[in-house]
């Protein structure tokens, strides 16, 4: 059944708990400020006190926000979004960088100017390809505890000179608990000690089955150091992009996932999306958790501005009025309004599982007694 605290009734009614407390104490009932009412009981108390009350459901406010289907004709092929993952010191920093550079276009004013937490490079066959730049499992996991899955592909990065390792076997496992395919990128082949045999018999022990093994996972020995056989690794994600088949409607209002967000001095606060489905614009208003705001501006991983962003897109936003968190869904909504509606209803539900848990109940007393 539906249950709220009674500090966040009072909050709600812009009443003091006291005043509720009191008035629950006529009735019969002694209550702390922490206790939880049913919904019943709070409508009374509602009313009592001179509100009008109209009772929302969750399904209600989020409705219709994420995962709306879309017309099969309506899909169109979008890039491969990937992440690195593998054993600490294994290479995959390195790795990032190294296709990061060989795709900088020669002359490039700068180089690598401006960089986000996500950024697209373009295969050998012109086709672009989406690196999300946070390597490691930590935001991988938080990313996928929120419902949020960003990733299509995982590059499992092994040092040949080390093989299999713990953070290896466990990013073997988050990839099989996601369902994403993997691709081994066995890295450090200019080592002399490198043994990439030995890699692929340590990985078949753990239910990886390399092609050169007869199995259906792509393999690419490399070395990020002497940037060896990098546009092989690029073919084989384009290769395993083709056969997952993966499309999008560019033509709706944008879904998205913050990849990163911070609060710049200047700019105010900075998110760095995904665009997942449809076409970000200038204009649009927008939400991600309890934060919303209206996109103001959007920079492409080089700080270039663009008009819009498409599926697949990794895009800095300017824009929203507070900093939304990493692994929050992106959504667009037709006006400030039902933005306000949504955003202040999470922040209501984050506030009453703070007071539920107790972290609230101290301020919560206080207020009361002032
Ligand atoms: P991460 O912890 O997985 O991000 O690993 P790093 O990218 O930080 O690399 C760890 C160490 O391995 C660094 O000293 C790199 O210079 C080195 N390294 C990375 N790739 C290669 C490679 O292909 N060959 C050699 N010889 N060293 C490499
Ligand atoms: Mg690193």
């Amino acid at each position: 059944p539906e249950t709220i605290t009674i500090q966040e009734l009072a909050n709600r009614m812009s009443e003091r708990g006291v005043d509720v407390i009191r008035l629950l104490m006529k009735q019969g009932a002694l209550h702390k400020i922490t206790d939880v009412i049913d919904a019943d009981t709070a409508q009374l108390v509602a009313e009592e006190l001179g509100h009008t009350v109209k009772r929302v459901a969750e399904s209600d406010v989020e409705e219709g926000l994420f995962d709306m289907p879309d017309a099969e004709d309506a899909l169109e092929s979008r890039p491969p979004v990937v992440t690195i993952m593998g054993h600490v010191d294994h290479g995959k920093t390195s790795l990032l960088d190294a296709i990061r550079q060989a795709n900088v276009v020669a002359g490039e004013a700068g180089g690598i100017t401006q960089h986000i937490g996500a950024y697209q490079v373009t295969a050998p066959n012109g086709a672009p390809i989406t690196f999300i730049d946070t390597p490691g499992h930590a935001a991988f996991t938080a990313m996928r505890a929120r419902g949020a899955k960003v990733t299509d592909i995982v590059i499992l990065v092994v040092a040949a000179d080390d093989g299999v390792m713990p953070q290896t076997i466990e990013a073997i496992h988050h990839a099989k608990a996601a369902e994403v395919p993997l691709i081994v990128a066995i890295n450090k082949i200019d080592k002399p000690d490198a043994k990439p045999e030995r890699v692929r018999t340590e990985l078949l022990q753990h239910e990886v089955q390399t092609e050169t093994f007869g199995g259906e996972t792509l393999e690419v020995e490399v070395s990020a150091k002497e940037k060896l056989n990098l546009d092989k690794l690029l073919d084989a994600i384009i290769l395993q992009s083709e056969v997952l088949d993966l499309k999008a409607n560019p033509e709706r209002s944008a879904e998205g996932t913050v990849i990163e967000a911070r609060l710049d001095k200047g700019r105010g606060p900075v998110a760095t999306v995904l665009v997942q489905r449809g076409t970000l614009h200038i204009g649009d208003i927008i939400v991600a958790g309890s934060q919303w705001g209206r996109v103001r501006a959007l920079l492409d991983d080089k700080g270039a501005v663009c008009p819009s962003a498409g599926p697949s897109f990794p895009v800095e936003i300017l824009g929203f009025s507070g900093t939304p968190e990493a692994g929050d869904r992106v959504a667009v909504v037709e006006s400030e309004a039902r933005a306000r509606e949504i955003t202040e209803y999470r922040e209501r539900q984050r506030r009453e599982k703070l007071v539920a848990r107790g972290g609230g109940a101290r301020t919560s007393l206080t207020d009361m007694m002032s």
